[in-house]
């Protein structure tokens, strides 16, 4: 005789049928929790959320984000990965990791936007100081580090008016003087130089760009191969209860196979195209870390193998503001939108004087773009079509 139906919902929950063991494939498995199951109570009390031998909760990782941060490691040539839901929220962790009341923290004056951002309003909230310092500049960097000085933040080029720092030369001065560095690895991706190599302490990566490459998900991640920061950044992880979604975790497992190639297929396009605009008579100057000419050329060359499909150019400052954004609006396969990394090339026009200290160097309208998968012939037709705007 079956069993009275009111106990099917019971054998619905606790299924005793197990799947064979030895399944292989090429994905990972997708695993999903905020509960993790302990077998007792001695078990329940010996897990700690502080290594991976074991799991302890959904917030502190499942086998599908452990496996996704040991690939970040390896990519990035740490030893250590925490994840974040976004790469803001990866500089956030390293900030509340790093810093407490009293400290300061040094940006580069060409920093992500939302980083200064973040300086200017919670940090100094919390009484963290901060100075802007100038990235092309070591001996700036130097005589701004202080004894409150706790941190100093890196990136590499600046991403949007790309000069490309003296990496060796600013690292070199944070450490003569005990100063934790942190690079926003985000553009190099690991791929075009090694951030370890060069004496990085921490190396932040928003996986939302390259890591992706599908503009479907927001991920960041902070590898470190100093065990005792990994732990800071592990802690403030927790503290702040920055988990991330396994979906997302997922979506990045599958791309991270082919992002060699598509860093390549973006490079080699972004560089034809920047070349392409540099011939143009309305545009005065283009900022591309790998072309000549280009503010920090040379230390890129002397740091990198390969570039991010990432340039700007500045228009002739002789144009109305009316048609920079008429040949904006006329480009048809670039979209308009922040972001990059993805497979549809962007473009966006910066109002640069509100997001620097100093832009006497960059006269002109600055119009940034993010060089997608498409064909190159297709996107150098669209240029040439909506350039016409500017003539
Ligand atoms: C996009 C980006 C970030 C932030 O990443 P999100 O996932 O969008 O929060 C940080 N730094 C750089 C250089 C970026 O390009």
């Amino acid at each position: 005789m079956s069993k009275p139906l009111s106990d099917l919902v019971t054998d619905l929950i606790h299924h005793d049928y197990q799947p064979p063991a030895g399944w292989a494939a090429v994905p990972p498995g997708v695993f999903k929790a905020s509960t993790v199951m302990f077998s007792n109570v001695a078990a329940l009390r010996a897990r700690t959320w502080k290594s991976k031998a074991g799991y302890t909760y959904g917030l502190h990782g499942t086998p599908t984000t452990f496996t996704l941060e040991e690939r970040i490691a390896t990519l990035e040539g740490g030893r250590f990965c925490v994840l974040a839901p976004s790469g803001l929220a990866a500089i956030t962790m390293v900030n509340v990791g790093l810093l407490q009341q009293g400290d300061e923290v040094l940006l580069p004056d060409n920093v992500y936007g939302p980083s200064k951002e973040m300086a200017r309003t919670l940090l100094a909230g919390w009484g963290i100081g901060h100075q802007l310092y100038d990235p092309m500049d070591p001996d700036d960097l130097a005589r701004r580090i202080g004894t409150r000085t706790r941190l100093v933040w890196l990136e590499a080029p600046g991403s949007v008016t790309m000069e490309f720092p003296d990496l060796r030369g600013l690292i070199a001065v944070a450490r003569e003087r005990g100063v934790t560095t942190a690079l926003d690895n985000t553009w190099g991706a690991g791929l075009a130089f090694g951030a370890f190599d060069l004496g990085v302490d921490i190396s932040m990566h928003a996986l939302t760009k390259y890591p992706s490459g599908g503009a479907d998900v927001l991920m960041g991640s902070v590898v470190t191969r100093d065990e005792s920061l990994h732990h800071r950044i592990l802690q403030a992880h927790g503290r702040l209860g920055v988990g991330v979604a396994a979906n997302d975790a997922e979506t990045v497992l599958r791309s991270l196979p082919t992002i060699a190639l598509r860093y390549h297929a973006h490079d080699a396009a972004a560089r034809e195209l920047a070349l392409f605009l540099g011939r143009q008579p309305t545009v005065r100057q283009v900022l591309h870390p790998a072309l000549p000419g280009s503010p920090g050329h040379a230390h890129w060359a002397a740091t990198c193998t390969a570039a991010a499909g990432l340039f700007s150019v500045m228009l002739d400052p002789a144009i109305a503001p009316e048609r920079v954004d008429a040949f904006v609006d006329a480009l048809r396969r670039f979209k308009i939108g922040y972001s990059w990394g993805g497979p549809v090339s962007l473009v966006v026009p910066y109002d640069l004087p509100s997001m620097r200290s100093d832009t006497s160097s960059l006269p002109g309208h600055l119009v940034r773009f993010s060089i997608g998968l498409e064909s190159v012939a297709d996107l150098r037709a669209d240029l040439a079509q909506a350039l016409e705007q500017l003539g």
